[in-house]
């Protein structure tokens, strides 16, 4: 059994309504430098504080993640981001337009900062977002310093987004869940970096490339040449099973993932919606790596919109 599909290798962590005793047990813990699970509305984070060597270590630790590959830096507020990164212009206007939501800016690093290094990874930029779930933001208003916070589950394993797929792949390995029920994106954040020669999408997701254009003008043109995209390994996201990707034909011992008419084992949406199909893909996956079958096929999907970060995922799921 791989690193990605083993279970219950320790007790479950506790599954906390995210009411006030929840939430200000959350608080105690992270307070303490100890990693807490919580949810956004992208998927469920592995949080710590940002500012605390320990605390981030223990990130690193409970997810087994290289440390190659850096931290997202959550943040309940303007005033915050402007501790730790040097924004312009462009962060302010892309604030108004997509903040609090699933868009992380990367930004030069403030010298003073006071974020523990392995935070960036030793980068002399910071990777930062402000998030809209009502529950991680009461959360960040409370602890009054920044939650490093990669997804909640092991290092290159598919995202949770429930507290029952973060407990499954997280046992033995931290104390706590915060249950804030599914997550609404179920997909990981936009990366856009802002450079000073221009801008460019490290990763896609919610927010598309069209809508950050729409504010900023036209992205950096060509590859990703000389723009470093730390920790973006081909595979991720995976299920532990070998995945066929537009698979127009249905075959023998495959576990479908359905969409639309073509309904398979699993439908990410009958209705044909591309949102909530992102909002079930991780779903999907969860319950295809649990059922009987021994291989995936995915039926082809639209590519707009959302659609090409649901592309982006599934193609390292199947790296
Ligand atoms: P996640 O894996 O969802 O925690 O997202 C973290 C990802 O953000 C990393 O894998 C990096 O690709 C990206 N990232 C974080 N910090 C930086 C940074 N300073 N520069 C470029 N990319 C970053
Ligand atoms: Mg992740």
């Amino acid at each position: 059994m791989n690193e990605a599909t083993a279970r219950n290798e320790g007790p479950m962590p506790r599954i906390a309504q995210a009411d006030e005793s929840g939430l200000a047990g959350a608080v105690t813990l992270l307070r303490e430098g100890v990693p807490v699970a919580l949810p956004t509305e992208t998927v469920y984070g592995l949080a710590a504080r940002a500012d605390d060597a320990g605390a981030v270590a223990a990130i690193y630790r409970a997810k087994g993640r290289p440390d190659f590959n850096p931290l997202i830096v959550h943040v309940p507020d303007y005033a915050a981001l402007e501790r730790i990164a040097v924004p312009d212009e462009r962060v302010r206007a892309l604030a108004n337009a997509f903040w609090p939501g699933a868009l992380t800016l990367v930004l030069p690093l403030r010298a003073d900062s006071g974020l523990a290094s392995a935070v960036t990874a030793g980068l002399p930029t910071v990777a930062v977002r402000m998030p809209a779930h009502p529950v991680m933001r009461e959360v960040l208003r409370r602890c009054g310093f920044p939650l490093a916070a990669p997804s909640a589950n092991r290092s290159g394993a598919v995202s949770p987004t429930s507290a029952a797929h973060v407990a499954a792949s997280l046992a033995g390995r931290i104390e706590l869940v915060l249950d804030g029920g599914h997550t609404q994106r179920g997909l990981e954040s936009t990366i856009v970096a802002l450079r000073p020669s221009g801008w460019q999408v490290l990763r896609p997701g919610p927010v598309t490339e069209e809508q950050v254009a729409a504010v900023l003008g036209p992205p950096l043109c060509g590859d990703t040449d000389g723009i470093e995209a730390p920790g973006q390994l081909a595979s991720h996201y995976a299920p532990g099973k070998p995945v066929r990707l537009d698979a127009a034909d249905e075959r023998e011992g495959e576990f479908r993932i359905g969409f639309g008419s073509d309904d398979g084992h699993f439908n990410l949406s009958p209705e044909g919606d591309l949102n909530a199909a992102a909002s079930r893909l991780y779903s999907a996956l969860h319950a295809a790596a649990a059922a009987p079958q021994e291989r995936i096929a995915v039926v082809p999907l639209p590519r707009d919109g959302i659609g090409e970060a649901i592309a982006d995922r599934l193609r390292r799921a199947a790296a």
